[in-house]
């Protein structure tokens, strides 16, 4: 059986149509559904592209078309159930504890989930009430085991016009909500730095031409009139309660406005009380910050690394030593924008020096935070009634640590020299310890997983719940008293007084007594060796117990839900004292990380020049031994070096160090300390880089196709604050197309008036050294290689001057190739070196075809003809 196509909508595309109305099953006539049939028809009318959870009893559960989908994607058994007249009604559904699995599997499979609870109390008449909570979509999920701890799970909205766009995100479960508006082609950037989970995206014209498959989100299309700029910004204006969108920074910017009433929009529509987590909206500019294409954040492998892909290898798992969930994702976010001004930078630089140098207070810090739990989405949990009692507890151990941290915090900033620039505002820590107290006060230390299970609310904390507890106990320990009472009246020894869900409580006597049991016994149930029995009393004290139970679970829902608003009162001065704990926890992983690494506090500064001493490259230097891993320098200024031209054998080290170079000017730029003995750095606007062969065949390009595309863009989009790592340009083609795509992108980059970047250019093209005799600002270094018994030792030093030799066939041979192939690439190299090396560039073409005739030469010698 497949899956009803209409409630899939993961993997569409802006321009597929919205999910069609799935078949609603009507044949039913109202006269004959059950009340409840037909309540549940009326809400799936409601939500017709969501597959509907109807609470029933312990069970959620799903019916007609939507109960088929289910039971297969969770193998389920499909089963049917009367519900008025004679039909049957397919059903499949899930007991209500075991919500939270079914729902990651459903939403990771890209359905909507509308989650129907019964809410009111159960009336004399009719079914009980019920309504729909919240829908949930990848991009609105709020359960703990269905999100990534240090990373933000993102809801975008794009709102396109012409070439320009507002482009707003939410993380609901964090409360970060932020606009902006730009360049479509810029905005699609931001999308792809985002990773949003889901992006929505107005359904009708021109979207259909967006490129959004690419981001791996699900695509939600939504209407039209959702980024209508006026209409967002009334529904904005309505939700936060203020007369203009001034405060909120985006008043003046209609596209940003548009997107961010779509998410707005959207949320009313699917989450009503996830609402309550909107509470405040930034607009940003990514003029504020470095910009990095896809191509230089996966080549510099931020975030992910070697052909897996995975987290271990890249930038992140190396600086992210974060002990919370909020310092995780606040670092990502950082790594991920670098900072182009200065001032921002250097408090961040003062704050992880102050750290650096506080060892104990440091590590002090770290051990405080590694037992602080995510307060933001602990909180947001609590903001939409989805807490239980044991995120509250868990709140509370986080909320405990808070006066503690505030205490060394405030005796880093007393300390001399730099300081952190993090306040933990006392106002908001006195809330947090009073929020602690609070907790403590009314929820057991070790509460059940569920507030349906009871005995979550601690004794003392409510009388009128400890008096109707007691009277339960009291009842209980009657019964407790009873059976020793009526063994003794009756004689019988194996008497039992007991309780079952279904028959309540009983007295039970086995076959062999029966002949004992009291004219006052009544029957209730027959076993097959034994009689149950209630008498007047039995069932008076039963009466009071499951009346107390049921007065007590009902006070405890009450008195929980009550904390919990209490908590949801305060949330935003939690919020805060979070916001302030996720940076000194990025301050201080940082610090630890320039501690243990041997970094440097980096000089910034607002001009050009690029000089680093000793630079080693953050990962690769990890991976080694210590001690083996061999530092480099770099010297670059737009108007003297401008461009270095590496040339050096295979294998020798080119692409680290590029990378390396890359690697320490981001790490710089985003605040942190540097593998280097001493790096000055003017900031830099942008990082592009240029490396290695990758298809992507996904859009219909080649390796070079892509190469040429990536190139391209870096000439188009660099400034002369911009560094360059080109790692080969144009190896994907034939030789001479390749060299002269080489050498006319590096007269380019210098020539051209608007350009002047900061350039480091990889390359096996010998003959491109000859332009650092033309181009005043191009200058050679290579790789040092020794031969020793005609073997390569690879030096890994930069030296200046271009390289000779390329040490290929040798490369090849320590890869294993076979030993005649060696063999005879010795004899053909052999052949081809006999040509005397050309100087001069107006030699290279006459050279090169020279070239071209000693390996026809070469290869005629063996040729079998
Ligand atoms: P190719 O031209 O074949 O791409 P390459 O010159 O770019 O090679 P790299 O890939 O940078 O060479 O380096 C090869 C290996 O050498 C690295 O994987 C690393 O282990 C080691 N290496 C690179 N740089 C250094 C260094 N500075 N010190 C010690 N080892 C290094």
């Amino acid at each position: 059986m497949s899956p009803a196509p209409h409630l899939r909508y993961n993997g569409t595309t802006a321009g597929d149509v919205p999910p069609i109305l799935p078949r609603i099953p009507s044949k039913q006539s109202a006269m004959t559904a059950t009340p409840i049939r037909r309540q549940y028809l009326r809400i799936k009318r409601q939500h017709p592209d969501a597959l509907v959870f109807f609470r029933l009893g312990d069970f959620y559960e799903t019916f007609d078309d939507d109960a088929r989908v289910v039971a297969q994607e969770l193998e389920i058994v499909l089963t049917s159930r009367p519900m008025g007249g004679s039909e049957r009604v397919p059903l499949a559904g899930v007991p209500y504890h075991s919500l939270e699995t079914h729902l990651a599997r459903l939403v990771s499979r890209g359905y909507k989930v509308a989650i129907c609870e019964q809410v009111g109390d159960p009336t004399g008449r009719g079914p009980m009430e019920r309504e729909v909570v919240r829908v949930v979509t990848p991009g609105t999920v709020l359960e703990p085991t269905m999100l990534e701890g240090k990373a933000n799970n993102y809801l975008a909205a794009l709102a396109p016009d012409g070439d320009r766009a507002g482009l707003a995100r939410i993380d609901i479960s964090t409360s970060d909500f932020a606009t902006t508006q730009l360049s479509l082609q810029d905005a699609l950037m931001e999308l792809e730095r985002l990773r949003p989970a889901e992006v929505l995206v107005a359904a009708a014209g021109t979207n259909e031409a967006l490129p959004l498959q690419r981001l791996g989100a699900t695509i939600t299309p939504v209407s039209p009139d959702w980024c209508d700029p006026e209409a967002a910004h009334r529904a904005l204006l309505e939700h936060f309660g203020v007369a203009t969108l001034e405060g909120y920074g985006c008043e003046h910017l209609p596209l940003a406005t548009a997107a961010a009433g779509a998410v707005l929009r959207y949320l009313q529509e699917t989450q009503k009380g996830a609402l309550r987590s909107v509470v405040g909206l930034a607009t940003y500019s990514c003029a504020d910050y470095m910009a990095l294409d896809a191509p230089t954040r996966r080549n510099l492998e931020l975030f992910q690394a070697g052909r897996a892909g995975t987290a271990q290898g890249s930038l992140l798992s190396v600086l992210d030593q974060t002990r919370t969930p909020m310092g995780g994702r606040l670092l990502r976010g950082w790594v991920s924008q670098p900072l182009v001004q200065l001032a921002p930078l250097e408090a961040r630089l003062d704050g992880v020096e102050a750290l650096v140098r506080a060892t104990v207070a440091r590590r002090q810090v770290a051990a405080l935070l590694g037992r602080v739990g995510d307060l933001e989405r602990l909180v947001n949990r609590v903001r939409a009634n989805l807490a239980g009692p044991r995120e509250l507890l868990a709140l509370r151990r986080s909320l405990e640590v808070v006066p503690e941290l505030q205490a060394e915090v405030a005796a880093l900033s007393t300390t001399e020299g730099p300081h952190p620039p993090v306040d933990l505002p006392a106002g908001a820590v006195a809330v947090c310890r009073e929020l602690a107290a609070l907790v403590e006060r009314a929820i057991e230390d070790d509460p059940p997983a569920s507030l349906s299970d009871g005995g979550v609310i601690r004794p003392g904390f409510a009388t009128e719940l400890d008096a109707v507890r007691r009277a339960a106990q009291d009842a209980r320990d009657y019964l407790a008293g009873l059976e020793r009472g009526e063994r003794e009246r009756t004689g019988i020894k194996s008497l039992k007084v007991g309780y079952n869900r279904v028959f309540g409580y009983y007295i039970e006597v086995s076959n062999a007594y029966r002949r004992q049991v009291p004219a006052d016994y009544q029957r209730k149930q027959t076993l097959v060796d034994a009689e149950r029995y209630f008498t007047p009393e039995l069932k008076e004290y039963e009466t009071v117990i499951l009346n107390a139970q049921e007065r007590g679970g009902e006070m405890e829902g009450l008195i929980y839900r009550q904390v919990c608003g209490q908590i949801a009162e305060a949330a935003e001065a939690v919020m805060a004292v979070a916001a302030a704990l996720a940076q000194i926890d990025v301050l201080a992983a940082l610090a630890e990380v320039a501690v243990r690494n041997g970094y440097v506090r980096p000089a910034l500064n607002e001009g050009d020049a690029l000089r680093i001493v000793g630079g080693r490259h953050p990962v690769v230097e990890l991976a080694l031994e210590p001690g083996a891993f061999v530092p480099n320098d770099v010297s670059l200024s737009g108007g003297e070096e401008q461009i270095l031209v590496l040339t050096g054998p295979n294998m020798s080290g080119k692409s680290t160090y590029l990378r390396q170079v890359a690697l320490i000017v981001l790490m710089a730029q985003i605040g942190s300390f540097v593998p280097a003995d001493h790096a000055t750095i003017g900031l830099v606007d942008r990082i592009f880089t240029r490396v290695g062969a990758q298809d992507d065949l996904a859009t219909g390009q080649s390796t070079f196709m892509v190469e040429m595309v990536e190139t391209a863009n870096i000439l188009h989009h660099a400034t002369p604050r911009s560094l360059i790592i080109l790692d080969e340009i144009g190896r994907g083609t034939s030789t001479y197309d390749g060299m002269a795509i080489a050498r006319a992108v590096v007269e380019y980059l210098h020539n051209h008036p608007r350009l002047g970047a900061k350039t480091l250019f990889a390359t096996h093209y010998h003959e491109l050294t000859e332009l650092a005799q033309l181009l005043p600002r191009v200058k050679n270094y290579h790789f040092a290689v020794a031969e020793e018994e005609g073997r390569a030792i690879f030096l890994r030093r930069l030296v200046p001057g271009g390289a000779d030799k390329s040490y290929g066939i040798h490369v090849a041979q320590l890869a294993g190739l076979p030993r005649p192939v060696i063999g005879r690439a010795q004899e053909i190299l052999a052949q081809l070196g006999t040509l005397a090396p050309a100087t001069g560039h107006t030699r290279l073409v006459r050279r090169r075809s020279s070239q071209a005739e000693a390996l026809r030469q070469a290869l005629r010698v063996r040729s079998p003809h």
